[in-house]
């Protein structure tokens, strides 16, 4: 109990402060020697320091607290295919150094956590002894156990059972919290980004691969066994192409970034003329990328930009099952393919539009993340942030 009062008071100061003393009991309606004691401990502890002079109502001025957002860091780890991007933040999530580290196609687990120790040793570097880290969070692709910090099965990097935290506390010394790349891309956006304002919220990620985390009540549901939000294993298109999982015709065969370069091509195998995509191609079609794409359709290639087209509409189509499903009040769109801006969103939006029921779509809005291609790396930190702090509705 003692804790939870403790994160109580702690958010309190954070959403409320500068704050005095009197009205922190006020709003928690804890009892003013317990708020007396809590704020001490969290001083002691370089949490929270005094502030300015607030108003007077009657009798001696009140003196205010605030949050000491700048006197601990937390690192937010961001494991992709390809690289690993991480950050260094303050308890706000002001980012103070970042680093990137490629990865090898398939790295063995050696290679693996060599990378992201180097990473870590990195941004302990950078942010020096004063402003000690208080815990790592990891947003990691694939299959992750959160209670036990586990990457389960990261099917883009071939990696299975990898003991992330338990090898990173016994590196680092410091709390560790391992969770699902785009469930941390979701608790980014609850706290940080999109879904600030709202109770139920989808938050998707079409980059190498296609997912979803699912905020419903300001929680994120995880599901029976972690696997919740599996989107891009949903089928679209009962005669689509063979995915990664077995099946034929997931959303994710037809849309993330390795997708759209794909159908490109395929199509100029068949004799599709696109003077851009060709020549950026220099020969050998297997070099056009997602980012090729994006490019060409910037420049006007209408190729490029009707592959966006159909992706858009499938995506909007594999969308619509979901918000039929969930009925939240915003989607917010992530990851590589998101960056494809208009060329996606709006196919998509379209399609939603068509094909969703009116009650569905009542009070949704679709957006792209305003955290970028920081927004998993923002998620990791807020993982450990969570920890920390009482969720918000305990603080009210
Ligand atoms: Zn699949």
């Amino acid at each position: 109990m003692k804790s939870l009062n403790r994160s109580i008071v702690l958010t309190t100061i954070r959403s409320h402060g500068p704050i005095s003393r009197a009205e922190i009991a006020k709003r928690t309606a804890l009892t003013p020697p317990t708020v007396t004691n809590i704020v001490g401990e969290l001083m002691n502890e370089n949490f929270v320091v005094e502030s300015e002079i607030g108003a007077s109502s009657g009798g001696r001025k009140p003196i205010l607290l605030r949050l000491n957002a700048s006197f601990y860091s937390i690192i937010g780890i961001d494991v992709g295919v390809g690289t690993i991007k991480s950050i260094v933040t303050d308890l706000d999530a002001n980012v103070i150094h970042e680093c990137r580290r490629s990865l090898p196609p398939y790295p063995d687990a050696d290679t693996f956590m060599e990378q992201l120790n180097g990473s870590i040793a990195e941004l302990l570097e950078a942010v020096g002894p004063d402003r000690p880290v208080i815990g790592i969070g990891v947003g990691m692709h694939g299959l992750v156990n959160p209670e036990e910090g586990v990457s389960v099965f990261a099917p883009n990097l071939r990696l299975r059972n990898i003991p992330i935290r338990e090898s990173l506390e016994r590196e680092f010394g410091v709390p560790v919290y391992v969770e699902n790349d785009v469930v941390a891309m979701a608790l980014g956006e609850l706290w940080f980004g999109g879904g600030q304002d709202v109770d139920h919220f989808i938050c998707v990620n079409i980059g190498e691969g296609v997912g979803a985390g699912i905020v419903l009540n300001r929680q994120i549901f995880r599901g029976s066994s972690f696997a919740a939000g599996e989107i891009g294993h949903t089928t679209v298109d009962l005669n689509g192409p063979r995915c990664s999982c077995g099946n034929y015709g997931c959303l994710q065969t037809l849309v993330s970034g390795p997708a759209i370069a794909e159908a490109v091509q395929n199509e100029i195998a068949l004799g599709r003329r696109s003077e851009r995509l060709e020549s950026a191609a220099a020969g050998s079609l297997r070099t056009i990328t997602g980012e090729f794409v994006y490019k060409a359709a910037l420049e006007g290639d209408e190729l490029a930009r009707e592959v966006f087209r159909k992706a858009g509409r499938l995506l909007g189509i594999g969308l619509t099952n979901m918000i039929h499903t969930l009925n939240p009040q915003k989607v917010i769109l992530g990851g590589g393919v998101s960056a494809a801006g208009p060329f996606i969103t709006e196919p998509l939006e379209e399609t939603v539009k068509a094909r969703a029921l009116e009650s569905s779509i009542r009070h949704l809005t679709i957006e792209t993340s305003r955290l970028g291609n920081r927004a998993t790396a923002i998620g990791a930190v807020t993982i450990v942030l969570e920890r920390l702090f009482a969720p918000a509705q305990l603080a009210e």
